[in-house]
This record gives C-alpha cells, structure tokens and sequence, in this order.
C-alpha cells in the first residue's frame, strides 16, 4: 500500500511523507492528513519496547518501507542521546490522576517532545527528496514552541529558522529562553499582535505568490514548525502508547482495559495526535479536552459550533491562548469521513464570517469520544493549590487546569475511569503564577523560581538554570502587518 498524504481540502495532489514533512502545509492552504489507513498495532508487542524502539515503530507506519531504519536513526538522535531522562516521559500519580510529563526536554516545553525529532525528519526527507535548495522554517509561537524549534533546528544544515512571538503574550521566561538562543541560521521576532495575528501571517507566507517567486529567485523554500506539520504531529502518538504501557507496567491497569486521557489543549495538535492512537488501537475511551477563559474548544465540542467571532483574553496560562484551533480541521476531516469539500466549505466560512457549524451526524461521533471543559484564571490557581495540598504534586498553570476540567469532568459524569493527564509544562515555566497560587505573595519571575523550589523541593530542571544571567541576543519587534515583508526581505538576503 502506497501511503498518500492528502490535504483536508481536497486540492492538493497526493504526496508521500517525505514531501508531507518538507512541505508543512496543503498547497490549498488545508492541513496534509495521511490519505491510508492507520496501522493496527500489536500492543502485546510494543508494550516491552523502550521509548526509542517504541517510537520506531509507530512511526515508521506513517513512511514508506524502505523509511524505517531512517526513522529509527531519528527517533535514537532525539529520544535516545541524553537529551531527555531516560525513561523519556515519566509518568506520576497525583492523587488518583495519573500525569504524564511532557516536559524533561532541553527548553522544558512539552514542545520538546516533537521538535526534538522534527529537524532529524526534515533533514532525512530533504535528502530523500535530493532537495538542493536551503529550507526556511517559519514557525509563529504562544512561548513554547518557539524555543523548542530553535533548539531544535539552530546549526542544523541545510535550515535556517525564524521565530515570531507576540510580544506582550509569551511569560518572561519564555521570552528570555527565545531571546537568549544561540546559532548561526536562528532569529527570534517579537510582533505587535497576539499568537492568532502571528499564526495566521506564517500561514498566509505559505500561500503567498510573491514569496514563492522570491523564494525560487534565491534557491529556498518555505516550511513549518508548527503543529500543522505532520512532523509535529505524529512524534506525539508515543508518549500516548508509552503513558498506556507505563501503567500497565505498574500494574495499574491490565493490557486492554481502556483509559480515558486527558489534554490541556490550545492548537489541538496534542489532542489530535492521542486520536491517531485511538485509531492504531490504543484502548483509549474519551478524550477530555481542556480550555482556558479562551474557550472555544469547549463550545465548539459541546456545540459543534466553531464561533471564533469573541473576545481574546491574555490568561495566565498563554500557551492556550488561541482562538484559531489550527488542528481541529483535521479533526473535523476525519469524522466528516475525509470529505474534503465539506472541510473547505467550513474553513471558507469560518475566514469570511468567523464561524462554522459541522453538521448532526459529525458532530454526533466528535460528542460521543471528546468531552470538553473550561478554566478561569482563579480557578486554575486555586486548582494549583488544592492539588498541591492535597496530593503534594506541583502542577503549572496549563496542566492544572487539565486537573481542574477533569475533575469537574468526573464529578458530572460519575465517569471514574483511569485516567492519564498529559502535563504541558513544568511549574517552572510559569514560576510567578504557581508560586502566587499556593502562598498567596506575588513574586518576581526568578525570586519566585528560587522559593518555589526551596519551599516544595521539587527540582528546578536543568533546561531553566541560569537562565536569568543569558544575554540577549535579539531584540527586533515589528508589527504584525509586517511579518510578510520581513519574510520577503529574509529570503532576498539569502
Ligand atoms: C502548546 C501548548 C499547549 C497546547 O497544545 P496544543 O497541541 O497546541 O493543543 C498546552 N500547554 C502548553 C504549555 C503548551 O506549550
């Protein structure tokens, strides 16, 4: 079976992953979605694999044959060299939730997670592509991805790489971690505008006509690092097998018994990634997707109306501080039984008129696996303080309230299945928030670093020591009407 990756509007020509990978997005401006059927696994089997054979192997069911021994190159460079623990993804009971941590990478971003195997894609389907042009990523962040990227990608050859932050919507650890990054082929871009402004300039460059000719005119392309690339995408299948056989390994459930997970949510590329397991077999029940006071994930699943028509709020847990949910539309591609021009009529609808309504018959299968909730901002403090209190474990701000929602989730449900909470990001990220929710005083970012650990005694990981004392290395802003220009002006430099 020839694996085809299609886009979710249907006017794109099949490609394989290779070109999936170094493409990043639908020449229709959709979102490429493999066009084949997922392969069933073999739990048995890869419920005794460690993280970098495990990941090997569900990968490698996404590229063509010969691809596997590439992809475990890839998957041992990112997983298997140090630069996470051992294990990977840990994974910890708080009270009776069971949480995953996402965060043991080298910027502590749950992002680590797939844009440390990301650049090790792009430079193996260059090369199968016998691609001679120079790659531009272009990658538009809420805080964390954008770090992640740059690590990732700085002095990879044959990249170079530009980031755009909002500047007065990324944490001051965020913006310190991009503005600090070190290598040759990175810049880092604050813009005047929010994550929604940025997100959708990266997107328009890829549609851009002018930019394709100067692209051509200087020997480089466009590509994503953000999570409508299927490269950010299916690296987050793992650690949804690896939670799975942790507690079976712990003898907490029993091969085959089914879980429900949880999954603080923004661009809902984590969300989708643990459908694509559901799809390979995973014994996974519902999903419970998790919202900020930016709730539209929450309308839209227990609506099945997408009203970007509302306000935006800046919250205290800005990585899901988004409005355009770029990953549902694969969601919705999937359960509209891959029909393309129905996405595209949606998708028109909601860039002329904000807003789109799937129909009952769609929206009844999204209902029946994804339960959906919301946070404010003092519930999620609050939240962070009772688990802390009640469990000892130290949640941030996005992964609380994940523990917020599905706790509210089981109590209306009376739905007590196991449940595995994906945690996004270590407290320490978001030190003044986590710090103000459990002992009430408002701190500055790096006091609050130094006394959250001396008073919980929960390690402050390696990725975020010294930070304070790095230099700053980039400090252009521009406005968000620019961001295209700036681009053009990027590639007729190179
Ligand atoms: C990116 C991010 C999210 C949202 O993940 P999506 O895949 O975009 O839904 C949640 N929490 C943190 C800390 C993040 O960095």
């Amino acid at each position: 079976m020839e694996k085809k990756y299609i886009s979710t509007r249907n006017q794109q020509k099949e490609i394989n992953f290779y070109q999936a990978i170094v493409q990043g997005i639908g020449e229709d401006g959709g979102l490429l979605v493999p066009d084949f059927d997922f392969t069933k696994m073999d739990l048995d089997v890869l419920s005794k694999l460690n993280y970098v054979d495990l990941a090997t192997e569900v990968l490698s069911t996404f590229v063509p044959e010969e691809g596997k021994e590439l992809i475990h190159d890839a998957c041992l460079n990112a997983y298997g060299k140090g630069l996470f623990p051992e294990i990977v993804v840990p994974v910890k009971k708080a009270g009776d939730v069971y949480v995953a941590e996402l965060f043991h990478g080298q910027t502590a971003a749950f992002k680590d997670m797939a844009l440390s195997l990301l650049p090790y894609l792009m430079t193996l389907s260059l090369k199968q592509l016998k691609e001679e042009r120079e790659v531009m990523i272009l990658a538009a962040t809420s805080g964390d991805t954008g770090k992640a990227a740059l690590e990732g990608f700085k002095d990879v050859e044959g990249t170079c790489i530009k980031v755009f932050y909002p500047l007065d919507g990324v944490s001051a650890i965020q913006q310190q971690q991009m503005v600090s990054q070190t290598g040759k082929n990175v810049k880092v871009v604050g813009i005047h505008g929010n994550f929604d402004d940025a997100q959708s300039a990266v997107k328009k460059a890829f549609a851009s006509e002018e930019l394709k000719v100067a692209s051509d005119q200087h020997n480089v392309f466009l590509s994503s690092a953000n999570s409508i690339n299927v490269g950010r995408l299916i690296p987050q299948i793992v650690y949804y097998f690896h939670s799975y056989f942790e507690l079976v390994r712990n003898n907490e459930i029993k091969l085959g018994d089914k879980i429900n997970f949880c999954v603080p949510s923004g661009n809902f590329g984590n969300c989708l990634a643990g459908y694509f397991a559901k799809k390979m077999g995973l014994p996974i029940d519902k999903f419970v997707c998790a919202s900020n006071k930016n709730n539209i994930l929450t309308d839209f699943f227990t609506t099945g109306k997408y009203d970007a028509n509302r306000e935006f709020y800046k919250t205290n847990a800005p990585a899901m501080d988004i409005l355009v949910s770029s990953n549902l539309e694969r969601l919705v591609w999937f359960m509209s039984d891959g029909d393309g021009e129905k996405v595209r009529q949606y998708m028109d609808k909601l860039n002329s008129e904000g807003v789109y309504e799937v129909d009952d018959a769609t929206f009844a299968k999204i209902k029946d696996q994804f339960k959906a909730g919301c946070l404010s901002e003092d519930e999620i403090l609050t939240t962070i303080k009772t688990c802390f209190n009640e469990t000892g474990y130290l949640l941030d701000t996005h992964t609380a309230i994940g523990y917020g929602v599905l706790k509210q989730y089981q109590q209306e449900t009376g739905d007590h299945t196991k449940t595995v909470l994906l945690s996004t990001a270590s407290p320490y990220k978001f030190p003044e928030s986590v710090y103000q929710a459990i002992y009430g005083e408002e701190l500055d970012v790096y006091t609050a670093i130094d006394k959250l650990s001396e008073k919980t005694g929960v390690p402050v990981p390696q990725a975020l020591a010294g930070i304070k004392e790095r230099e700053v290395l980039h400090k252009e802003a521009i406005d968000k009407t620019e961001i295209i220009s700036f681009i053009k002006s990027e590639i007729e430099a190179m």
